[in-house]
């Protein structure tokens, strides 16, 4: 119950810090929808670009791409996604609810018995032997368990009028997958290489809230690593461990982190796990990790009738790679770092501080230029100018200095500048610490190095 007003809280700061706002809010909003505000997106870009550092430019072997939201939709019958995408949801004939019923079950069952093992009928069962009530309404009256398509569909307009059905591409996976033999080709790539992606991926979702967790519009880090089928294994407990060691060095807290194998396995998979964070509302998926062979590529294969077969330049040996995938949400990540950095802390003078102890290289602005007073705001505007071309800094010279230092905490901002009267004269600044809310007097044209330092990731 605590952990839940803390999910409040930071639902609350990040409104009125310029996080993240609920979607459309002047028009009463739009369930599962948010948008990042000016500090906000700052975090999230951040949080990307943190990712890209650690999958793509330092590791050897991986090349980006940035393919197309719209794919033609046979892609969607290759992947498996227009048949059997779906989750199975039910109407509270009462109200008109619609539900996941796994959702429900697990909710109640906390861990004692596993939905994802359930056919629908047992799940029906479960939820009348149970007595599970709609949440809106709280009558047990529902219709059967039907699986809904959590694709969302639009037209596309063809030159005679007509239009077709398209899909706004629920994971970028398949953008990674139909590039496979361009890049391979373009590049000279050598298996084992992995092809990584960041971008939005949309889902017809029926969700339960908490926040930014599952929403209908979300991005995803993924990365696919084509290797031999023998070499499948030992790719997947790489990437397990390349998962959770870029969490860790994000600044994510270990005893907050877990690996949870899959209960069942698709048929083609050989291996499966999530990494699982204990959010406000408790144990949930954050990334998944998974050995699925060479099924992508062979249905890709099979569906456009293109070779999918990879060459062994020294053997001649022809073969469809096996795929290691690894996929994390970067708004999932978002929440997971908001929750895991949030922390109150009371001072010695007993006033209680809210405080974000982000990992620098992740914090939105690097930087605070506070003026002293009112009258020092020249100089101050000067250290701003000379170090915004640097950093992402932010300025403010409203309030008392207390008053400032905590709208910064509030935000992680790691290095609050005060510009005073000693600056006029030999041109330091007072540097404090977010953390330790320690200070330090070092010279203006010190703090480059200093900042550029403390923000390695
Ligand atoms: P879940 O079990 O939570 O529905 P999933 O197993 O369907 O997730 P994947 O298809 O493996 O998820 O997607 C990879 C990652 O994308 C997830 O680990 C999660 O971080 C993120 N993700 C998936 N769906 C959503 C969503 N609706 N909103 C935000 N992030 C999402």
């Amino acid at each position: 119950m605590e952990k839940l007003k803390n999910l409040d809280k930071i639902v609350n700061l990040c409104k009125t810090r310029g996080i993240i706002f609920p979607g459309s809010e002047i028009y009463g909003g739009m369930g599962n929808t948010w948008d990042y505000g000016p500090v906000g997106v700052e975090l999230k870009n951040n949080i990307k670009k943190a990712w890209w550092k650690r999958f793509v430019q330092e590791s050897p072997n991986t090349y980006g791409v940035d393919a197309a939201i719209l794919m033609n939709p046979r892609v969607w019958d290759a992947s498996g996604h227009t048949s059997s995408f779906s989750d199975p949801k039910m109407d509270c004939k009462n109200c008109k609810t619609r539900c996941r019923a796994d959702n429900l079950i697990s909710s109640h069952a906390k861990g004692k018995v596993n939905p994802d093992t359930m056919s629908n009928e047992e799940m029906e069962k479960y939820i009348s032997d149970n007595h599970l009530c709609c949440p809106v309404c709280g009558k047990c009256d529902w219709t059967p368990i039907r699986q809904f398509n959590l694709m969302f569909e639009t037209s596309r307009g063809v030159i005679d009028g007509a239009s077709s059905k398209i899909y706004l591409r629920p994971e970028t996976a398949q953008g990674e997958f139909v590039n496979f033999a361009n890049i391979q080709r373009s590049m000279r790539a050598k298996i084992p290489f992995g092809i990584a992606q960041i971008g939005k991926a949309f889902r017809n979702e029926i969700t339960p809230g908490n926040f930014i967790f599952r929403t209908i519009e979300f991005e995803q880090m993924e990365h696919q690593y084509f290797c031999k089928d023998t070499d499948g294994n030992s790719s997947y407990e790489l990437f397990k461990q390349k998962a959770f060691d870029f969490l860790i060095d994000l600044g994510i807290k270990k005893q907050n982190l877990r690996f949870k194998d899959h209960d069942k396995l698709a048929h083609y998979a050989k291996a499966a796990c999530d990494i699982q964070y204990n959010y406000p509302m408790g144990w949930d998926e954050l990334n998944g990790i998974h050995n699925r062979s060479n099924y992508d590529l062979s249905r890709h294969q099979e569906f456009s009738g293109k070779s999918m077969e990879y060459t062994d330049p020294f053997t001649n040996e022809k073969f469809i790679p096996n795929v290691i995938e690894y996929s994390i949400g970067a708004d999932r990540l978002a929440l997971v770092v908001l929750c895991d950095a949030y922390d109150e802390e009371i001072l010695e003078n007993g006033e209680q501080r809210v405080v974000m102890h982000f990992h620098p290289a992740i914090a939105p602005y690097k930087i605070a230029v506070l003026p002293l007073q009112k009258n020092l705001s020249e100089k101050a505007k000067e250290v701003f100018t000379l170090l915004s071309k640097k950093f992402m800094c932010d300025y403010d010279e409203a309030g008392s200095i207390g008053k400032r230092y905590r709208r910064q905490d509030e935000i992680g901002t790691p290095y609050c500048i005060t510009v005073d009267f000693d600056t006029i004269q030999d041109n330091t600044v007072n540097v404090r610490d977010r953390d330790t809310m320690k200070q330090i007097r070092i010279k203006i044209d010190e703090i480059e190095q200093f900042v550029s330092n403390k923000i390695v990731f």
